[in-house]
Order: C-alpha cells, then sequence, then structure tokens
C-alpha cells in the first residue's frame, strides 16, 4: 500500500485540489483495504467493489485508492448523503464497511482549535487515529452477477421508447418489456 501521502499527492492530481474530503477519503479507504488485506487495490483491481454512499470531495479520493470506477463498474453510488463506504473483496466474499464518525469534525476543532476549519480538517483528518476518525463494521453484501465488472448479458430494447437497456435492467410490466424510465418515475421528463 502506498503512503498517506503518496496517496494525497495523487488524490490532489486526480481531484483538482486538496481538501478534507480527500484526506479523510484516502484514510477511509486506506482503512478498509487494511481490514481487507488488500495491499495494492491497483494491482488487485478484479478483486474489489466499492459502494459509496455520498457524492462529494470524499468519494473522489475513496475510488482513487480503492481502484474503483463508476466506468468499470467497479464503483457503486448510493445516493444516501452519508460519508461511507463498503468495500467488497470479491475473492473472499468478505465485506467491510467504514463510516466517518459524527464526532471527526468536532475531533478537528479540537485539535486544532486556533486554524480556519478548513485547513484544521486537512491537518487533523492526516493524524487522528482510525478509532477516532471511523467506525467499521464486516458486513454482508450480494453483489449479484449482473452487477459484477465483466458481466456479460443479451441487451433488449424498451418497448415503449426503443432505447438499448444493458444488465438485467428491464422491468416486465403487463407483459411488455420497459427500461425503468418508461415502467416508473423518471427523473427527467421530455419537453412538449
Ligand atoms: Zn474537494
Ligand atoms: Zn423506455
Amino acid at each position: 500500500m502506498k503512503t498517506l501521502d503518496e496517496y494525497l499527492t495523487l488524490a490532489e492530481k486526480a481531484h483538482g485540489h486538496l481538501c478534507a474530503g480527500q484526506v479523510l477519503g484516502v484514510r477511509l479507504a486506506m482503512l478498509g483495504l487494511r481490514k481487507l488485506g488488500i495491499a495494492d487495490a491497483e494491482r488487485e483491481r478484479k478483486r474489489l467493489v466499492t459502494y459509496v454512499e455520498i457524492d462529494r470531495c470524499v468519494t473522489d479520493a475513496v475510488a482513487l485508492v480503492a481502484h474503483c470506477r463508476l466506468g468499470k463498474r467497479s464503483l457503486k453510488f448510493f445516493d444516501w448523503g452519508k460519508v461511507a463506504a463498503t468495500f467488497v473483496d470479491l475473492q473472499t466474499g468478505r465485506a467491510i464497511r467504514v463510516s466517518a464518525k459524527e464526532s471527526s469534525k468536532q475531533r478537528a476543532k479540537q485539535m486544532f482549535p486556533e486554524m480556519e476549519k478548513e485547513h484544521g480538517q486537512q491537518k487533523a483528518y492526516a493524524v487522528l487515529p482510525d478509532a477516532e476518525l471511523f467506525d467499521t463494521a464486516w458486513v454482508h453484501v450480494e453483489v449479484p452477477p449482473e452487477d459484477l465488472p465483466g458481466f456479460r448479458g443479451p441487451r433488449v430494447v424498451c418497448a415503449e421508447c426503443g432505447e438499448g437497456i444493458n444488465f438485467q435492467r428491464e422491468v416486465i410490466a403487463n407483459g411488455r418489456t420497459l427500461c425503468r424510465a418508461c415502467a416508473g418515475p423518471r427523473y427527467y421528463h421530455p419537453l412538449p
């Protein structure tokens, strides 16, 4: 595993700036990988699927250290607004969820009370022990075959909109094969 500083250099470059979220995210992912006994996620790229629960700075750092990407299907996003991630070891079936303690911000403030908040957090998150920053829990994650990176399956076409659907995301409604948008609530609405 790379050192915290090495990861932070990479994270700063990938994310565009160094921030408290990068430090927390690198620490969070390093802890998760260490628990799973994965020394180098890049070298063992087929071994890990990571579930993230927020779309913020911290997520970029987690994805970097875990070497998981949305485009590789090894990064899964649940929009729960929580600073937490679950690392699933596909080789062993073990999974560890690491979440930031609600008290971590307060701890950072106590540590560097004279510092401006963002800078103080960056420094504190780099040095506070894991146990003061995170909670960890062994969990079970069922990763269905169609969610795995490299899954190959039939591609079907939505009977309503005619768009192709991959990864068995189709829905059968009243005997028709539909995409999720046509079958239920959609996040976009066609303009008249
Ligand atoms: Zn940031
Ligand atoms: Zn459709």
